[in-house]
């Protein structure tokens, strides 16, 4: 056992009196709390103070206690008399740590004159402020101090009322942040609607300015103009029309129909709805009525779709030209080779009498001999070429008329092919023929047709000399190919090969000829409802097919 000097004696005493008082001090706080009593003594500097809990009875001290806010009651020199444990919890400190403290030593430094002020205003009336706070582990806490001084018995004491900002704060933080991103999402549209408007400017220029340029062009070119809707319906014409029709828009809207040769009407009807209907070229040759002289003049039209980016068709787009005048030169022409054509038939035939004549005379030397065989072959190349005249002017007349009647295709196609050997002994001309094959026709014509595609095979195959000639049949046609290794031919000129006066560029070079041979050789094979047609590759050769309907037994029978 240890045995306590004086001293420690003394020591052990003052303790248990601090740990009594201590005792003391938190059963006070306690009956503060929970309203068992309604006045304190509080040791100042100026000796002991009572302070009566006057106003504070026990529902509102419980009430105070319940609140969310934090409450303190103050005496002059700002000590805190009474704390609510919502204010300690702010300030994270144990309530007993709380009660007696300065209220200013939660104001951090930054804020402390502005506290001041806030105090004075609290002592002299009620008011508010906004201030922050520092709790125990230094955070910083925005707070609304709400003051109201009390008249107690001891002196006047200022009533505080702590509300935490935090979330009010924070949402503000947010809502102004929200704000600032809603103002710049404002101005960025605005930027857009900017940019778009003067996008739309001046896209509207740029359309107005081609629409200007485009009546402009439209109303000063020598060519009719027009455009129509998606539906053909007339939208425009331009000023070349309207001088030309007499009609102006609206009362061509109406009378279009009227403005056409009634003999044309029907054909350019037909060829425009079909344009319609399958989205296609418009191409055709009429009789345009020239107002106000009533006039008929041909003109050729024609009208293209107009398409957007997805290709779906917008507006149609006519033009039509004026094409009376060389028409009516071209008839001439044509005129004019039919007389000169048949004009010179008769002093040929003369011709051919005489060197008939000639080369029946004995005694002629063989030098003389050569030049009658020499004339005789200019004169047949001679007749070809009259005949071949005369033949389109009688088409361009409709007056390319001849007999039909049956006869054996493979049998007149024999024969051919044997002349032909004996005309060109340097080609190989191989046949492929189906027998008896009969048909109904016109056998000069089918002859003509037939050798023309020969001499063509000849003429321009000059190095690979093979030809193959076939015959088939498909039930319904006899169907006769030309085959051959020669020069050949573009697609696009296959397109129109079979057109009048046709020739392809640069054969000249490999043999001359004007173009003729198969404008006949197609109005020929029209003309016995068949079909001619070529198949070429350049400089690979061609294959040129025309058929003819077939004629079986039982037809034959019937005939
Ligand atoms: P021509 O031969 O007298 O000019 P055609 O009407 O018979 O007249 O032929 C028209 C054109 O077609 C020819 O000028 C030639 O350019 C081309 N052609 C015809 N047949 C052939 C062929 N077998 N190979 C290549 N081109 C051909």
């Amino acid at each position: 056992m240890k045995i306590l000097n004086g001293d420690q004696r003394h020591l052990l005493k003052e303790i248990e009196e601090l740990r009594s008082q201590l005792q003391e001090a938190n059963e006070t706080i306690h009956a503060i709390r929970t309203g068992q009593i309604d006045a304190l003594v509080v040791s100042t500097e100026t000796g002991p103070q009572l302070y009566t809990l006057k106003s504070a009875d026990h529902t509102y001290r419980i009430f105070i206690e319940k609140m969310k806010e934090g409450a303190v009651t103050l005496n002059q020199d700002d000590v805190i008399l009474y704390s609510n444990s919502q204010f300690a919890s702010m300030v994270d400190l144990p309530l007993s740590e709380v009660i007696g403290v300065q209220f200013g030593s939660f104001i951090p430094e930054g804020c402390k004159s502005e506290f001041r002020k806030l105090m004075k205003n609290g002592w002299n009336s009620d008011s508010k402020g906004e201030i922050l706070l520092k709790n125990n582990k230094d955070r910083i806490i925005p707070v609304l101090l709400s003051f109201t001084s009390l008249e107690l018995d001891e002196g006047t004491s200022l009533s505080v009322i702590l509300t935490d900002l935090s979330a009010q704060k924070e949402g503000e933080s947010q809502l102004k942040t929200k704000n600032e991103q809603l103002e710049q999402a404002r101005r960025d549209v605005a930027k857009m609607n900017e940019e778009l408007e003067d996008m739309v400017k001046e896209r509207t220029k740029d359309l107005s300015l081609s629409r200007e340029y485009f009546q402009y062009l439209a109303n000063n070119i020598p060519v009719i103009i027009w455009t129509a809707d998606t539906h053909g319906k007339l939208d425009y014409v331009n000023r070349r029309w309207v001088e030309y029709t007499g009609y102006d828009i609206e009362e061509s809207k109406t009378k279009q129909t009227e403005l056409i040769h009634p003999d044309d009407l029907e054909k350019s009807s037909l060829a425009w709805r079909e344009a319609l209907k399958f989205k296609q070229k418009y191409e055709q040759e009429f009789r345009f009525k020239r107002n106000p002289d009533g006039a008929y003049r041909w003109h050729y039209a024609q009208a293209i779709p107009f398409k957007d980016e997805e290709g779906h068709i917008t507006a149609w787009i006519g033009t039509s030209i004026d094409i009376d005048d060389q028409k009516k030169q071209l008839e001439r022409k044509d005129e004019f080779i039919g007389v000169a054509s048949h004009e010179l038939k008769t002093p040929m035939t003369t011709l051919k009498g005489y060197l008939q004549l000639m080369e029946s005379q004995q005694d002629l030397s063989d030098t003389v001999k050569s030049y009658i065989s020499k004339a005789s072959n200019s004169l047949i190349k001679l007749q070809r070429l009259v005949d071949q005249l005369l033949d389109v002017s009688k088409i361009k007349a409709g007056k390319l008329e001849f007999s039909k009647h049956v006869f054996n295709l493979t049998e007149l196609l024999d024969q051919c092919v044997e002349n032909s050997s004996i005309m060109y002994p340097l080609y190989t001309i191989k046949k492929e023929f189906a027998e008896n094959i009969m048909v109904m026709g016109n056998e000069e014509r089918i002859e003509q047709v037939f050798m023309n595609l020969i001499n063509n095979a000849v003429k321009y195959s000059p190095t690979n000399r093979n030809i193959t000639v076939r015959i088939e049949e498909d039930g319904v046609s006899a169907i006769v190919s030309v085959t051959d290794f020669g020069v050949g031919m573009s697609e696009q000129d296959q397109k129109f090969i079979f057109e009048r006066f046709y020739r392809v560029n640069g054969h000249d070079h490999v043999a001359p000829g004007l173009g003729m041979g198969l404008y006949i050789a197609s109005e020929i094979i029209k003309e016995h409802n068949g079909e001619i047609k070529v198949k070429s590759k350049l400089n690979e050769g061609c294959v040129f097919t025309f058929s003819l309907p077939l004629v079986k037994v039982s037809d034959q029978l019937s005939i």
